[in-house]
């Protein structure tokens, strides 16, 4: 029996038509109109340049082509008159977007040279065989307008800029027909050399990076693949390259190093020794060793040597790779599948990654505390526990920081009495909620994770209710959008919405105007990158009358994590390298905040280490933003 009263979300296959009109319209947008490309602006336009320039050339030669019947047994009528005067300006302007997007790839490696980019020998030659197949080509057209002379010659501006040289330098015409029958055979043979170029090149990823963007696995935002019957499962993660689905090998090949992730990586900024560009790169290099190796002997390479042993565990998962690559590249995926094979294969783990694991199993949460000394603060607020069988309109799953963690306790009190003060109809399961899993699962430990879940939903389906909100960011991801592979399918809100919600409804208003403090809000990844949870905490804080809120740079879509996720809350992190130390610096020096305000308990506490290590307690604040409303309230 399904535990709403309300229709729950399902989550169904989708049909075959579904997934090519879902497959045609990534391939256009992405692919073809390339708008991840275009997120930065210089190397977005320098690429569409490039990249539109040779589809315009590339069509044209076919069209010229199909002028003689080499391929067909018919000549193409068009372009004629008027439209052959369109069709060779479009096709000049087509050279020139490719030589102009050329000079400024050479101009950004060599004088821009942004950190994250580095020079192969392939960047190079890809662009060297451009410039010269456009520059063969303008000196054909040139050497024809020079013999032919016809009077439409300015329909072609830059091949009679060409002529106009080619004159000016004295070229003799009377040798123009062996002349132009030498650019012609040139300009064709490079052209070949280009298409027998692409599996060899990073040229390839016009094919790769367009077949991973229309075939990637279609997960909810958020979500890790599942491992499918795990009991009987032979091969728990990956520990060889040829362990890796197709997908993330095809994902490795794709990959054209262009550094766009590592630039955005928290753990590259913060100075620890990983990169998601490093990491693909390593794992492509393995690939074209292991599997198209020509030798007979080839032997597999060990993982140690694949990767690295402590790589995979410098991911926090903030997903800002993921949003950021251009070929929606995700080394998320292949950081999962090496942790869970060190954790579900080979035990080889850190240690208190192994120590954190180990509570889950053996307490149920990751602090490794008594079940008893989850939410104290429940009873004492006489907050109602729902027994089986019972309805309430909102469950509220507190998740386990809210529960067990000292700083996130205080938050969970204001939630609390914003939820009684708008008279909400909620309730908690009180000793039968569990932890979520969320921690092992991105640790690897897939088994513990899938355990949790099951339990979680066999209790969820023991109450009815409408719907379920946390403030948990990690919590509600997991429930909003891993939940459902196992069949628990339920309208999860996170509490910064219902705030948001109940405030537009006038059930929730504040009492109070804002000092002067300046607060920040700092998106959690798990909310915000994740589930586009961006507007709601913006509109609760923006509900504070006067209050002072200002963005750090980085904000919404690309905010910098606070370096808590991915299991990093439990590790031991060099001090020379916290990620939360960064963020803080953020909070301080660039928004100039006295105040940072968060919707996730994780990105609570790690700001809170960071403003106590670095002795900053009286000059800022972390706060979630149930407390930041109940500071405008009274009593
Ligand atoms: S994963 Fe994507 S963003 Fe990162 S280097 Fe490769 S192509 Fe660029
Ligand atoms: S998920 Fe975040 S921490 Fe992990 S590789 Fe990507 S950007 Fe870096």
């Amino acid at each position: 029996m399904s535990a709403q009263t309300a229709a729950p979300p399902t989550q169904t296959a989708p049909s075959r038509r579904t997934r090519w009109l879902r497959g045609a319209r990534e391939f256009i947008l992405h692919a073809i109109l390339q708008d991840r490309v275009l997120q930065r602006a210089y190397p977005g336009v320098m690429h569409l340049l490039i990249f539109w320039g040779m589809v315009i050339q590339l069509i044209g030669t076919v069209i010229v082509i199909l002028q003689y019947p080499l391929f067909l047994p018919i000549e193409l009528p068009w372009p004629r008159q008027a439209a052959y005067l369109g069709f060779e300006l479009v096709m000049d302007l087509g050279g020139l977007m490719i030589i102009v997007g050329i000079l400024m790839a050479t101009l950004r490696r060599i004088v821009r040279k942004p950190s994250f980019l580095i020079n192969r020998w392939d960047d190079w030659y890809a662009l060297a065989l451009l410039f010269v197949i456009a520059l063969l080509g303008y000196s054909t057209e040139g050497v024809r307008l020079m013999s032919v002379s016809p009077e439409w010659r300015a329909w072609s501006p830059i091949g009679n800029l060409f002529a106009k040289g080619f004159t000016a330098v004295g070229l003799d015409l009377s040798g123009e027909s062996s002349l132009h029958d030498f650019l012609f055979w040139a300009h064709t043979a490079v052209g070949l050399l280009f298409i027998a170029s692409l599996p060899f090149t990073k040229l390839r990823h016009m094919i790769s990076g367009s077949i991973n963007i229309v075939f990637r696995p279609q997960l909810a935002s958020g979500a890790l693949e599942p491992i499918k019957d795990i009991e009987t499962a032979e091969k728990l993660g990956a520990g060889e390259i040829d362990e890796f689905h197709s997908n993330a090998l095809l994902m490795f090949d794709a990959c054209v190093q262009c550094g766009r992730c590592e630039d955005v990586c928290p753990s590259t900024f913060s100075g620890m020794p990983y990169s998601p560009r490093s990491l693909l790169q390593a794992l492509y290099t393995s690939m074209k060793e292991n599997l198209i190796s020509s030798s007979n002997t080839k032997e597999s390479i060990s993982f140690g040597d694949m990767v690295g042993k402590e790589n995979p565990w410098l991911c926090t998962t903030c997903g800002d790779c993921i949003s950021t690559c251009p070929l929606f590249i995700d080394p998320v995926l292949a950081v999962i599948e090496l942790r869970r094979y060190m954790t579900l294969t080979t035990g080889d783990v850190p240690g208190p990654v192994g120590e954190t694991l180990t509570h889950m199993e053996r307490r149920g949460n990751p602090w490794g505390l008594p079940k008893e000394n989850h939410a104290p603060y429940l009873k004492e607020l006489g907050v109602r526990v729902l027994q089986p069988g019972e309805f309430t309109d909102t469950l509220l799953y507190l998740g386990c920081a809210f529960g067990y963690d000292n700083r996130s306790q205080g938050a969970g009190r204001a939630l609390i009495s914003l939820l009684k003060r708008a008279e909400v109809d909620f309730a908690v399961l009180g000793p039968a909620e569990g932890c979520c899993g969320e921690t092992a699962r991105r640790l690897g430990h897939e088994y513990v994770f899938q355990v949790m879940a099951e339990e979680n939903i066999a209790t969820f389906e023991s109450v009815k209710f409408n719907r379920i909100v946390t403030p948990c960011a990690h919590g509600y991801n997991t429930l909003k959008n891993e939940y459902p592979q196992f069949g628990g399918n339920y309208t999860v809100l996170h509490h910064t919405e219902l705030l948001s919600e109940l405030i537009a409804e006038g059930r929730l208003t504040v009492d109070r105007e804002a000092d002067d403090q300046v607060h920040t809000y700092h998106d959690a990844c798990y909310i915000g990158r994740y589930n586009k949870i961006y507007d709601e905490p913006r509109d609760v804080l923006g509900s504070i009358p006067a209050l002072k809120l200002t963005e750090m740079p980085r904000h919404r879509e690309h905010a910098f994590c606070c370096g808590g996720g991915g299991g990093h809350m439990w590790m031991e992190i060099d001090p020379n390298t916290r990620i939360n130390h960064r963020r803080l610096a953020e909070v301080t020096d660039d928004a100039k905040a006295d105040v940072v305000v968060t919707g996730c308990p994780y990105c609570l506490i790690m700001l809170d280490d960071a403003i106590r290590s670095k002795g900053l307690v009286e000059e800022v604040a972390v706060k979630d933003i149930a407390e930041v409303l109940t500071t405008h309230m009274d009593e």
